[in-house]
């Protein structure tokens, strides 16, 4: 018996984060019934803050999992179907784009992807527990609330220098916890951070434990050079020590760059040199990184999709039942 092959979906979202819902809103609103793969981190960083503040429209603040449903809840009124688990291989080379998710066959004739990247942790104890309540990997997320607080900073890259003069704006005292005894960053940075009297540096310095019971109170230090261990009180703790892209799926099929970040046909568009393949988010946006450029990337590729399926007259009808625009 030949098996059937998977019916031919118009459009497949990689992502369930801000970019992903956002492309889902748009596509799903332009009839074309996509399907979102939700990804190992279902609803991407949002999902691990607690409160965000500068997502436009929410004058009193919203939780981060919260603003995710209800993107989520939006685009699944406007017809959007949604799939648990993770994308496991792609080939681009076919067409219509073949795509194994959770193992099962799929088939599309265009493929947003919005996996986003995954803030390198330090996998120490009390850092993921505290996630959120005084662990965060985003000083321009949840610098706000650590006004006249004490705050570490890990890492000694250009992230952690920002994040560092960021938040020197808002906390009382804020010292960067480095491995080594020279920085990483860019030479215009370091010199920045060096520079500035709110910042002090510990060096050759590892965090191994952060200490709180529903927030963080203090973290474990110890200097590797001279073997030195303390405890330092602080109310937050800023993890700088990069981000991972979730682009593995894509090696050699889409261009990336040396860290692994999709590269775009043209700078500021979401088109890539696959025709039918378009990106947004954190994917292939290491600098910005706010949920509101990731939504706004999303919104592109969507349109772009659309535009794309349009030209090549290939969309296929919606079925009974789905949301016209
Ligand atoms: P990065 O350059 O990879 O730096 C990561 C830092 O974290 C390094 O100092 C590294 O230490 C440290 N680190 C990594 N794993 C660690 C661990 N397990 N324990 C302790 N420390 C650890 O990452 P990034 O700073 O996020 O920057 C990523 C890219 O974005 C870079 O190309 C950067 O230039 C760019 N960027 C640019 C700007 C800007 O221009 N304004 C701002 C942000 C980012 P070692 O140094 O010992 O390896």
């Amino acid at each position: 018996m030949t098996e059937t092959p998977a019916a031919v979906e118009n459009v497949i979202i990689l992502g369930s984060g801000c970019a992903g819902l956002t492309a889902a809103i748009y596509a799903a609103r332009a009839n074309l019934e996509p399907l979102v793969v939700m990804g190992v981190e279902a609803g991407g960083q949002l999902s691990l803050t607690t409160e965000v503040e500068n997502y436009p429209g929410f004058p009193e603040g919203v939780m981060g999992p919260e603003l995710i449903d209800r993107m989520r809840r939006q685009a699944q009124r406007f017809g959007a179907r949604f799939v648990a688990g993770d994308a496991n291989a792609v080939d681009l080379s076919s067409r219509p784009f073949a795509i194994q998710i959770e193992g099962e066959p799929h088939r599309t004739r265009t493929l947003i992807v919005c996996s986003g990247a995954t803030a390198r942790m330090l996998g120490v104890p009390g850092e993921k527990r505290l996630l959120g309540h005084g662990v965060s990997t985003c000083a321009t997320c949840d610098g706000a609330f650590f006004r006249d607080q004490e705050v570490v900073v890990v890492g000694g890259g250009d992230s952690a220098m920002e994040e560092a003069i960021f938040l020197t704006r808002f906390a009382r005292r804020v010292v960067v916890v480095h491995r080594r005894d020279e920085l990483r960053a860019s030479k215009i940075m370091q010199e920045r951070a060096l520079a500035n009297p709110r910042i002090e540096f510990l060096w050759n310095t590892y965090l191994t434990e952060v200490l709180g019971g529903n927030q963080v109170e203090a973290v474990r230090l110890w200097n590797h050079e001279t073997d030195e261990r303390w405890e330092m009180k602080v109310e937050g703790v800023f993890l700088a020590i990069g981000h991972v892209p979730n682009t593995e799926i894509f090696e050699n099929q889409l261009r990336m760059d040396a860290q692994g970040y999709l590269v775009p046909k043209d700078p500021g568009r979401s088109l890539t040199d696959v025709e039918g393949v378009f990106i947004g988010g954190d994917v292939h946006d290491h600098v910005y990184r706010q949920a509101v450029t990731a939504a706004g990337a999303g919104c592109r590729a969507a349109i772009d999709a659309e535009r794309y399926l349009e030209r090549v007259g290939e969309v296929s009808q919606p079925t009974a039942g789905a949301t016209s625009r």
